[in-house]
């Protein structure tokens, strides 16, 4: 085999770039939300990751059987959850056409809170007296520090986000910080600028340019991108005020922002 065939790559997908509501919004006759640029049609917010050696989710959104048709996902090895937010969660059952294809349970990672409200919330995925088959089927892992997965080394970033935190993520290989995925996060505290640090793309939460009281804006999520230095920065969980193209110019060079079904790629060691 040429070393070419035995590239190791990681590849990353942007499911979704909208805020809680979606872009176009219900009802909205905004320019934005009646825009024809595909740019424009914002899912709610969600990343895929696949390496030779996994497939992983970070968060099922209520967008999320749409986005793994469009994306042609159809297999996954893990689900990582940023916090339990319905924009976030509500996609959930969808797995279980994912436990089906894989024959077997699913692992899940969150933080002790958010297992605990899937757990609340989607019970009946977490009886083990009453397997129902093709119903979804998880085992949960309670994210406690670095973990390995698939050839990643993923680092937790919690971060503010109103009454709940959310766990944003840091992947690594072999030690170099190759994507950190900070969504929904009113601030950046120190600690966890000094862990992403040295990153080569930063996707953060940038809702809108007003100020909201639990989520960065996009003076704030520029603020942190700078601070950061990241190679190039990404702003994500947007609202229907801006478009992609008014939104990316008012933007610091380095600094743009994501849009559904946008790909990342990286050699691995
Ligand atoms: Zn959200
Ligand atoms: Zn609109
Ligand atoms: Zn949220």
């Amino acid at each position: 085999m040429s070393s070419e065939s035995t590239a190791s790559k990681l590849i990353v997908t942007v499911l979704g770039s909208g805020t809680s509501q979606g872009v176009p919004m219900i009802g909205c006759r905004c320019p934005v939300c009646l825009s024809t640029d595909p740019r424009d049609s914002r899912t709610r917010s969600s990343i895929h990751l696949a390496t030779p050696h996994a497939k992983i989710l970070v968060d099922t959104t209520p967008d999320l059987r749409n986005q793994a048709l469009r994306e042609g996902l159809d297999h996954l090895d893990a689900v990582l959850f940023t916090h339990p937010h319905s924009d976030h969660i509500m996609g959930f059952d969808d797995l279980r056409r994912f436990c089906e294809m894989r024959g077997g349970p699913l692992p899940i990672y969150g933080s002790e809170h958010t297992l605990t409200q899937l757990e609340r919330i989607f019970f009946y995925a977490f009886n083990p007296k009453k397997m129902i088959p093709g119903y979804v089927h998880t085992v949960s892992h309670i994210i406690t520090g670095t973990f390995a997965l698939g050839g990643l080394e993923i680092t937790p970033l919690p971060v503010p986000h109103g009454s709940v935190t959310t766990l944003g993520f840091l992947f690594s290989n072999g030690g170099r910080k190759l994507l950190a995925y900070i969504s929904d996060c009113a601030a950046l505290p120190d600690p966890i600028r000094e862990i992403v640090t040295g990153v080569e793309i930063l996707i953060i939460d940038g809702l809108r340019e007003r100020p909201h009281p639990t989520h960065l804006n996009v003076a704030g999520a520029v603020e942190a991108a700078l601070a950061i230095g990241a190679r190039q920065s990404f702003l994500t969980h947007q609202t229907h005020e801006k478009s992609h193209v008014d939104r990316t110019a008012g933007l610091p060079e380095g600094i743009g922002v994501t849009y559904d079904g946008m790909k990342f790629e990286f050699e691995l060691e």
